[in-house]
């Protein structure tokens, strides 16, 4: 006897849950790419992508992965060579700058471990002192998955303002577009890269980039750009293939539609409010557990959460445990604790995540928060009593 056959909830931070509307968009046969639907669909979604950003920017859709749009994005904008500076705040920031390593840039990471925010004072220091400009962009991550540690994006901008410094500022928001706030366009954010596969409920295969005109200029002085990262032809085609350097992923345009459609449908505001009353119950409840015993959660200030996804430190290996525990009995799958210890070391079991992004309401919440319930009394792991009292608290309220 299983209690887990039934409907699963993959609450891992990326992929997300697929609505059944996406779903139902992609159950289709394979349309004409040269005339008709599916190149007239696109100024409309181009800018309904845009109104989810926040941008009155351009924007270029790659078939690939966040890995793509991260090198896609430094393609358009530096040379090899070239110095960018680095704002890590836990495993995502430290996966770009491996990009651009391998790029041939020269990398400064200013890295504030995995439990802290940007140290507005050192970044400041240090843009201070590069009174050369030798630094052509600064990367940073709204939301790092591995950590939940949401930055401060406006306040990057302001301290490259107060530095008077003109690298151009570039945002990684896979994880939390449609999820946490963004305003690309009154943030100052001259790049912004995101992915189909967690805020936009969509699978995962393809990825944006937003950049404004600013941006586009850079892109004039990168000597050599190979024909299938050059963001120009897919952000201003003259023909329909131009957009995708070839056949275009047709099915995820039509997911992504449906995704669009359901985003506008319910209110990128509303959309955003569900997501963070969604992370208060969530929080409510680990606060409660922490009180006695090893779940801790991993970021303390609860202004520095972000709303898509919750790192939590439970110690070696009851992460790992809590995790099987939960697929065996529940069909709930948990995400794993990435880039908190390196893979294998030990202590690397000691941590997990819940993402709760996207298609998430609050009956999914609160089953995933029962089962995890369920797993610490199953596994006689320690906590505080009243968790679930509290996150349903939090749903109860007005
Ligand atoms: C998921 C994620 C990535 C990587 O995306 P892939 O599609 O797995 O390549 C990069 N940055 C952030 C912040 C992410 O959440």
């Amino acid at each position: 006897m299983s209690l887990s056959n039934g409907r699963t909830y993959l609450a891992i931070p990326g992929p997300s849950v697929m609505p059944d509307a996406v779903l139902n968009a992609m159950h289709r046969a394979a349309p004409n790419i040269y005339a008709g639907e599916l190149p007239e669909m696109m100024p409309e979604l181009m800018a309904d992508l845009n109104r989810v950003a926040r941008s009155t920017s351009h924007c270029a859709i790659y078939i690939c992965n966040g890995h793509g749009a991260w090198e896609a994005s430094l393609a358009n904008v530096v040379s090899r060579g070239d110095e960018v500076l680095v704002l890590a705040t836990g495993n995502f920031a430290l996966g770009w700058a491996e990009t651009a390593r391998r790029m041939g840039l020269e990398c400064t990471v200013l890295d504030h471990g995995r439990r802290s925010t940007i140290d507005y004072d050192r970044l400041a220091e240090t843009l201070n002192a590069d009174s050369a400009h030798r630094f052509k962009a600064v990367l940073m991550v709204q939301v790092d998955t591995a950590t939940s540690i949401r930055n401060d994006v406006p306040a990057v901008r302001a301290a490259l303002d107060a530095a008077g410094h003109p690298a151009l500022f570039m945002v990684d928001c896979i994880a939390c577009l449609g999820v946490d706030d963004f305003h690309m366009d009154a943030w100052g954010v001259d790049v912004m890269i995101t992915a189909s596969q967690k805020g936009l409920m969509t699978p995962p295969g393809i990825a944006f980039v937003f950049f404004n005109d600013k941006a586009d200029r850079a892109r004039d002085k990168v000597e050599f750009i190979s024909q299938y990262w050059d963001w120009r032809p897919r952000a201003f085609p003259d023909q329909f293939y131009e957009r995708f350097a070839g056949t275009a992923p047709t099915h995820h345009l039509y997911g992504l539609r449906a995704a669009l459609d359901m985003i506008h449908t319910e209110g990128l505001d509303n959309v955003l409010a569900r997501h963070a009353k969604l992370a208060r119950m969530v929080w409510a409840a680990f606060e409660v557990w922490g009180q006695e015993g090893p779940v801790e959660l991993n970021v303390t200030d609860r202004a520095l959460r972000s709303h898509a996804v919750t790192a939590v430190r439970i110690g070696d290996p009851h992460g790992e445990t809590l995790r099987q525990w939960l697929i065996e009995n529940t069909g709930v799958t948990l995400g794993i604790g990435i880039g908190m210890v390196d893979k294998g070391a030990p202590g690397a079991d000691g941590f997990f995540r819940v993402g709760h992004m996207g298609h998430v309401n609050a009956h999914m919440v609160m089953g995933v928060l029962g089962n995890i319930d369920s797993g610490l009394k199953a596994l006689g792991l320690p906590h505080g009593r009243g968790a679930l009292e509290a996150a349903s608290a939090v749903c109860a309220e007005a």
